[in-house]
């Protein structure tokens, strides 16, 4: 056989068969795909001759921007690993991470106080052009890894994970499927590139030639624009960041936007029901680190009829609920196989949540029904059991946060003498609201046993560097910092 000059960069692909056609667009700046190419270069120049020889991983700490874009493409041209670490994290937290990987070279946007055996770069402003002749590529190979990330923490310890060119190429194609993608759209994000959601979108554009519009932080003004201006065409959020923009939406809704991917956590049902009420072509999604982003999705059309639902699964993915498998309707553990579900956690850790024949353990509770749509009710081990009675916290959050005078809310299970456990609220208010109206309400839609036996007004709700809310720590002393006064007695 002939040997093909075919690079193996996916950028450089892009490149060579349509080097015009814009990647990447931040603020009222745009890269072609030659362009960023070229940029991408001149980073894998510069970090090739000041990282040494033989590194395998680096880790990277910068806010989303053009530099830290073209140092992740320069890094995958070298065939180096790139560990994001969340800039959100305190410093105690991301050494963890870069200790528990073995990483001992850190690129950042801005220098910091770091232990001797660590080097360190900061990532550079400009740098010269580099003649196409010098092209590095070495990266993007099929089972190399390209990322490394640590789970949000919501549950214990973050675990790290291993993402492989072969995992984020199988959710991009199955992506591109499930979205009918093309290569005239843009996808816009506020998501941190260090977070999975926001990655993934990067990765989509390289390996399938669309462009990405990167906003410089969340602002709804700037982002209702952008949807006027029909420069997005497909947008990707989180639930509190779509509550957030709701308001400032048009109420026709904008012809050009395709899909509003709607991820990264439990979703809200009064948040679908406004944007459908908008318009707005929403694509509710589950997924985790673990599966580089959405493994299951309900198609636009779907969604007005299947509210609640998390998803179908995307091409190549398989679920499963229980071990062994239980009816449509059960709920289980929610068991996914699919190409692009990692492998292994990094060192190995936890191989428990691999069953023997290859399923991995989401560790999340739900079901499957009659179609095949999947539902997810909880987390195993944020389940309530009040008297042998399973009690799904975000069944009472829904209900909660449809009252009006609610704003969030976090349900967990207290230890209880008589019941085992007993549900608390912890609830953050937008207007006063007293114990007996709330009861009241609760009375209407919730059995008995599900109403909360404690009601806790908070200023905010604990949270993970991502945003997630941190129940497991409103179940010790240090809830208290977050409690302005329980709700009656
Ligand atoms: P850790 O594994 O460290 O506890 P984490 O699970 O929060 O952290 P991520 O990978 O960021 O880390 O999040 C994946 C989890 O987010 C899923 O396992 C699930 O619990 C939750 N999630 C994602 N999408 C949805 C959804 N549509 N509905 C409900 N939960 C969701
Ligand atoms: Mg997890």
């Amino acid at each position: 056989m002939q040997p093909t000059n075919k690079p193996s960069s996916w950028l450089q692909q892009q490149a060579l068969l349509h080097p015009e056609r814009p990647a990447f667009l931040w603020k009222k700046e745009s890269w072609s795909f030659s362009l960023l190419a070229q940029l991408a270069q001149r980073y894998a120049a510069y970090y090739g001759a000041h990282i040494p020889q033989n590194t395998k991983r680096v880790a990277l700490f910068s806010k989303n921007s053009p530099e830290c874009y073209f140092s992740i493409t320069g890094l995958w041209e070298l065939g180096i690993e790139v560990q994001l670490l969340n800039r959100r994290l305190t410093e105690q937290e991301w050494l963890f991470q870069m200790a528990d990987a073995q990483t001992i070279f850190l690129i950042s946007d801005e220098p910091l106080a770091v232990p001797d055996f660590i080097q360190q770069l900061t990532i550079p402003k400009t740098l010269p052009a580099v003649p196409e002749t010098h092209y590095i590529d070495k990266g993007y190979q099929e089972q190399a890894i390209a990322s490394i990330m640590y789970t949000s923490g919501t549950t214990g310890r973050p675990k790290g994970v291993p993402q492989s060119f072969a995992n984020h190429q199988a959710s991009a194609l199955a992506t591109q499927q499930s979205m009918h993608l093309t290569q005239a759209d843009c996808w816009g994000f506020v998501l941190p590139l260090f977070h999975i959601s926001g990655l993934s979108i990067l990765l989509r554009s390289l390996r399938l030639g669309l462009a990405v519009y990167l906003y410089d932080g969340f602002d709804p003004i700037a982002i209702e624009e952008s949807l006027q201006a029909k420069q997005v065409t497909v947008l990707s959020l989180v639930t509190s960041a779509l509550q957030q923009l709701l308001p400032y939406l048009s109420a026709t809704g904008y012809p050009q936007l395709k899909t509003l991917l709607l991820g990264g956590g439990p979703i809200t049902r009064p948040v679908v029901q406004q944007a459908l009420a908008k318009n707005i072509p929403i694509m509710p999604s589950f997924g985790m680190t673990e599966t580089c982003s959405q493994i299951v999705a309900v198609p636009t059309d779907e969604v007005a009829g299947k509210i609640g639902a998390a998803g179908y699964p995307l091409h190549g993915v398989a679920i499963k609920i229980g071990d062994p498998k239980m009816a449509p309707g059960e709920v289980g553990e929610i068991f996914i196989q699919g190409p692009s579900v990692i492998q292994s956690y990094l060192n190995h850790s936890q191989t428990s949540a691999w069953t023997q024949d290859g399923w991995f353990n989401t560790g999340d509770l739900g079901y499957l029904d009659g179609d095949g749509a999947l539902y997810v009710k909880s987390r195993l081990s944020e389940l309530i059991i009040s008297g042998g009675e399973n009690i799904y916290p975000s069944e009472v959050e829904q209900v909660l946060l449809q009252h009006p005078s609610i704003q969030e809310a976090a349900v967990v299970g207290r230890e209880d003498v008589r019941w085992g456990q007993v549900p608390t609220a912890y609830i953050q208010v937008s207007s006063q609201v007293t114990l007996a109206m709330l009861q009241s309400y609760l009375q209407q839609s919730l059995a008995t046993y599900k109403q909360p036996k404690e009601i806790y007004v908070v200023h905010a709700l604990p949270k993970t560097a991502s945003g997630k809310v941190l129940k497991r720590l409103l179940l010790t002393e240090e809830r208290v910092k977050y409690i302005d006064y329980p709700l009656g007695t």
